[in-house]
C-alpha cells in the first residue's frame, strides 16, 4: 500500500482539456476515486477539516457531491442529505433556480430532508463559480438548516466562487 500520508492528492486528478465543451479545462477526480489510497486520504483530510464544525447533517449536491458526503457522513457520524436535480427526489421538495452561462438548472431538497436548526455542511466535487454551492446553501436555509461551512476537493482560485458563498469554505486542493 501507498504512503497514503505522504501522498500528494493532485497527482490523483486527472486533467481533461475541452470537456464538456471546447476552452474548459475538466478535473476529472474518476482516477482519484479508482486510488484506495489516495480516495482515503482526501476523505481523511475532508474529514479533519469539517469535525471542528459539528455537523449534524452532510448535505452532497449531486452527482459527485455524493461520492465526497456519503463517505464523510459515515466517518464523522452525520446524516447524508441530497440535493438533486429537478425531478428526482419524491414528496414535496423545495426548488431552487440558478443562471448558467447558457440557460439556467434547478437544483431541489426534500422539504423535510433537515430539522429546524441541525448544523448543516454543504459538500461537493469542485468550486468553480459558486453558483452551485450558493444555490445549494440556499435550499438548505429554506428547509430550516443553519449551514455552519461548505466544503470541495478542489477550488479553482481564479474563479473567485469562494466570494460569493457566505459561509466559511474548505478546500482540499487548489489551483491557480
Ligand atoms: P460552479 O457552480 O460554477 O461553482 O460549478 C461547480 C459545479 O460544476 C460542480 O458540481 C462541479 O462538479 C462542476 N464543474 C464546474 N467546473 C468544472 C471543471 N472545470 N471540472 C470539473 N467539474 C466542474
Amino acid at each position: 500500500r501507498p504512503n497514503v500520508r505522504a501522498m500528494d492528492i493532485k497527482d490523483h486528478i486527472r486533467h481533461v482539456p475541452d470537456f464538456p465543451k471546447p476552452g474548459i479545462l475538466f478535473y476529472d477526480i474518476s482516477t482519484l476515486l479508482a486510488h484506495a489510497g489516495a480516495w482515503r486520504e482526501t476523505v481523511r483530510q475532508l474529514a479533519d477539516t469539517i469535525a471542528p464544525t459539528h455537523p449534524d447533517i452532510l448535505v452532497g449536491i449531486e452527482s459527485r457531491g455524493f461520492l465526497v458526503a456519503a463517505p464523510l457522513a459515515l466517518a464523522l457520524g452525520c446524516g447524508f442529505v441530497m440535493v438533486r436535480k429537478h425531478g428526482k427526489l419524491p414528496g414535496p421538495t423545495v426548488p431552487y433556480t440558478y443562471d448558467l452561462e447558457y440557460g439556467s438548472d434547478t437544483i431541489e431538497i426534500q422539504t423535510d430532508a433537515i430539522r429546524p436548526g441541525q448544523r448543516v455542511v454543504v459538500l461537493d466535487d469542485l468550486l468553480a463559480t459558486g453558483g452551485t454551492l450558493n444555490a445549494a446553501i440556499d435550499l438548505c436555509r429554506k428547509v430550516g438548516g443553519e449551514v455552519v461551512a461548505a466544503a470541495c476537493i478542489i477550488e479553482l482560485n481564479f474563479l473567485g466562487g469562494r466570494q460569493r458563498i457566505d459561509v466559511p469554505v474548505h478546500s482540499i486542493v487548489s489551483y491557480d
